[in-house]
């Protein structure tokens, strides 16, 4: 599946036109000229594929879809495609993803693909027994929903175990939840899971003697998780009048703020999620899914607290590393259906939804010391500003040279403001 020639350190990518990127993209020859196009433009989503996708379609929206670039995770080279509106966010994973393949890259893992599927018992007269009876019958349930999706049986899926669960204390009163653990392969599997549960609640209901209200996946899929770990060696932190070891300490303060306070962690874990949802986006995922998932599990202590964690190792390296549920498809949803996700997943050279996932992580990885060490240096605002600045002459009607003309005027004077852009636009002429 890997092409050895794909190179993910592209020098200039960022200086070049569009047309240049293209040309350096197919010496690697990934593409066909139809995903090509997918990508560019002229043969993405059009109004009658997307009519068939969701209800009352009048159009679709596009999205700048940038690459991420420098990615080495575990020893493979690896295009990463994002799907973004934010400015800096591409240019702040592929710096960090430099920054980290000094130090060997990114090594991910993920666990089995086991989503759980939620059934939730009520009207019963004892919970506890319900709940004995229920695991008594667990052998023949799961041999209920075995041949259910025979597609994912065949490629070693489905049901893997069941729990069940007293729910107590809810407004209602007490009640059982059973758990229907499932794998499914490389799907999201939303589908496949809804599917079994629904299959499984009439004979929940005959074992437990009471009514089953909901059946339906969690996206709280803390059996899926992705884990990634990635070293900055220390000297490769240096830049400025800031030594490496200012960096790699406030990069560490930095995240102990976010371990200890819910206000931090929620800024600090939307700066993972600008790298993850980037790569969920654009290659057709439920990004929805993916957000909830990261928030339930940042929680699950009982506090809200950082999704990543940073340290210094022996050597005095900085080393981060993220673990978080990572319920991603290669097949299924959108991810086929969508002609720019199918050639955004091509361009990845990913064989599985693991390998999906561990790319997914590392670019969340990559997003958060893009975050922590602006934010523990210089500030945000400074290399946000020349994005930021674009996008404001854009805004005030720049076209062309003249784009980045005004934006560098904008930053210069330190006035990066829409008002002023229009003054010097008609400056100009
Ligand atoms: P899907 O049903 O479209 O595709 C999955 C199916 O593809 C499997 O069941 C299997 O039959 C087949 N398949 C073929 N090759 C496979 C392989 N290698 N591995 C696994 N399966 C393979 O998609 P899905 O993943 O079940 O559902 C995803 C969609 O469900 C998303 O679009 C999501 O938005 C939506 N959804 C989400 C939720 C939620 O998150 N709570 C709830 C309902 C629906």
């Amino acid at each position: 599946m890997t092409d050895p020639r794909v190179n993910s350190r592209i020098s200039g990518f960022y200086n070049q036109n569009i047309e240049t990127r293209w040309e350096k993209l197919d010496e690697f020859n990934l593409l066909t000229p139809e995903e090509r196009n997918a990508i560019t433009g002229d043969q993405g989503l059009d109004t009658s594929q997307a009519d068939h996708m969701i209800e009352n379609v009048i159009g679709t929206l596009n999205m700048p879809l940038g690459l991420g670039l420098n990615f080495l995770v575990n020893g493979r080279d690896v295009l990463v495609p994002m799907a973004v509106e934010e400015p800096s966010v591409v240019a702040g994973a592929s710096f960090m993803a430099k920054l980290v393949r000094k130090g060997g890259g990114f090594w991910a893992q993920t666990t089995q693909p086991e989503m759980i599927g939620q059934m939730q018992v009520l009207d019963l007269e004892s919970p506890d027994q319900a709940r004995v009876k229920i695991l008594a019958e667990r052998d023949a349930l799961l041999r209920a929903v075995a041949d259910l999706d025979p597609i994912l049986r065949d490629l070693g899926g489905g049901p893997r175990g069941l729990e069940v669960r007293v729910i107590e204390g809810s407004p209602i009163g007490d009640f059982l939840v059973v758990h229907l653990i499932y794998d499914v392969r490389d799907a999201m599997g939303a589908n496949a899971v809804n599917t079994a549960c629904e299959r499984l609640a009439p004979m929940i209901e005959e074992i437990s003697g009471g009514r089953v209200n909901l059946r339906i996946l969690s996206n709280l899929a803390d059996r899926r998780v992705a884990r990634v770990q990635g070293t900055v060696p220390l000297e490769a932190l240096a830049f400025g009048d800031f030594s490496a070891e200012q960096v790699r300490d406030g990069i560490i303060e930095a995240w102990a703020f976010a371990v200890a306070d819910p206000y931090r962690a929620a800024t600090h874990n939307k700066g993972i999620m600008n790298g993850v949802d980037a790569v969920v986006i654009a290659t057709g995922n439920d990004w929805r899914a993916i957000e909830a998932g990261a928030h339930a599990y940042a929680s699950r202590t009982g506090r809200y607290t950082s999704l990543s964690t940073w340290e210094e190792d022996a050597d005095g390296n900085l080393v981060g590393s993220l673990e978080m549920p990572m319920a991603v498809g290669t097949v299924g949803g959108a991810t086929k259906v969508h002609p720019t996700a199918r050639a955004a997943l091509k361009l990845m050279q990913v064989s599985s939804a693991a390998e999906l996932a561990e790319v997914i992580v590392s670019v969340g990885l990559a997003q958060n010391l893009a975050a922590l060490r602006a934010l523990a240096t210089e500030g945000i605002q400074r290399g946000h500003m020349n994005l930021h600045a674009r996008q404001v002459a854009i805004a005030a009607g720049a076209k062309g040279d003249k784009i980045s003309r005004l934006a560098e005027r904008l930053v210069a004077e330190n006035v990066v403001r829409i008002d002023r852009a229009r003054e010097i636009l008609s400056e100009w002429g």
